[in-house]
């Protein structure tokens, strides 16, 4: 079950590989930059100026503003800079210094629309791979004795399983099927060895596609452009609300369609000025 299959003829991923081969984010660091120096007072007015087709980074976008506006949430962020509406959340560089209002805003947008890029295209290419790799606990022969997938409050109700109030970090393998933990910092999915999620369909299929957890949304291309600074320490509250300066773009091995586009990603990355990162997480 925890063996993925092999990665399908490429073909079938071209819808994907569509995508990966027309990054976003160039667009939207040209946006930033006419946005920020140019007279306009909202996003909007900006994205009505783009009627013709732009060409940046040896990149060309026939229709910049269809492809712009369902990002204008994450974009309309730019607009706190020029009313002076910046908050309190602190982006610093790799070393720790906080970085400038600017740069930590294009930083912040450029998170958001990775993120939601992102989502598009693993949805787009993890549909044609018939894998649940992503949905099984680990397999007798793996070290891991269970996986874990994060959930938020409202999601848990998405899982009819018992909830443990664990105290620490719990021995899993005394845990005889899935269950929710709710941690001090928050909920999890426990899947432990050889279990699967109960939303896991005999046909592979995912009974709550629609309504998935977030985390379940965003499998196994990852932006990193920035990563929020905790303590580290499971169970223990954080309200800090700081980040640090990553440009990162992470690549998960064990996933047939990362290992089948290796390159592809590699070049995703590199055009989003981002440093790729393949690694793997189960064995
Ligand atoms: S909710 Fe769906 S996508 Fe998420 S682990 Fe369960 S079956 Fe997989
Ligand atoms: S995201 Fe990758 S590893 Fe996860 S289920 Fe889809 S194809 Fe498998």
């Amino acid at each position: 079950m925890n063996n993925p299959p092999p990665p399908p003829p490429l073909a079938a991923l071209d819808e994907g590989r569509r995508l990966l081969a027309q990054p976003l984010l160039p667009l939207v660091r040209l946006l930033n930059l006419l946005y920020l120096t140019g007279p306009f007072g909202t996003i909007e007015e900006l994205l009505t100026q783009l009627s013709e087709p732009v060409e940046t980074a040896g990149l060309r976008y026939p229709d910049p503003r269809a492809v712009l506006n369902p990002l204008l949430p994450q974009l309309r962020e730019l607009e706190r800079l020029k009313n002076n509406d910046l908050s309190a959340r602190e982006i610093c560089d790799e070393e720790g210094s906080p970085l400038s209002p600017l740069e930590a805003l294009e930083l912040w947008v450029s998170q958001a629309v990775l993120t939601r890029e992102l989502e598009a295209l693993n949805s787009l290419l993890c549909a044609p791979c018939r894998c649940t790799l992503c949905c099984t606990g680990p397999s007798p022969e793996m070290r891991q004795e269970f996986f874990e997938i994060p959930l938020t409050a409202p999601e848990t109700r998405l899982f009819p399983l018992p909830v443990i109030e664990p105290l620490a970090p719990p021995p899993m393998q005394t845990q005889q099927g899935p269950a929710i933990y709710h941690w001090r910092s928050g909920w999890s999915l426990i899947l432990p060895k050889a279990s699967t999620c109960p939303q896991l369909a005999t046909d592979g299929r995912c009974r709550i596609y629609r309504e998935r957890p977030q985390v379940c949304r965003r499998p196994q291309i990852f932006a990193y452009v920035i990563e929020k600074i905790n303590d580290g320490e499971r169970g223990r509250e954080t309200t800090l609300s700081r980040f640090r300066r990553r440009n990162n773009l992470l690549a998960v091995w064990d996933c047939p369609y990362v290992r089948a586009l290796q390159e592809e990603i590699a070049r995703f990355a590199e055009l989003s000025g981002l440093e790729p990162v393949f690694r793997s997480n189960k064995g």
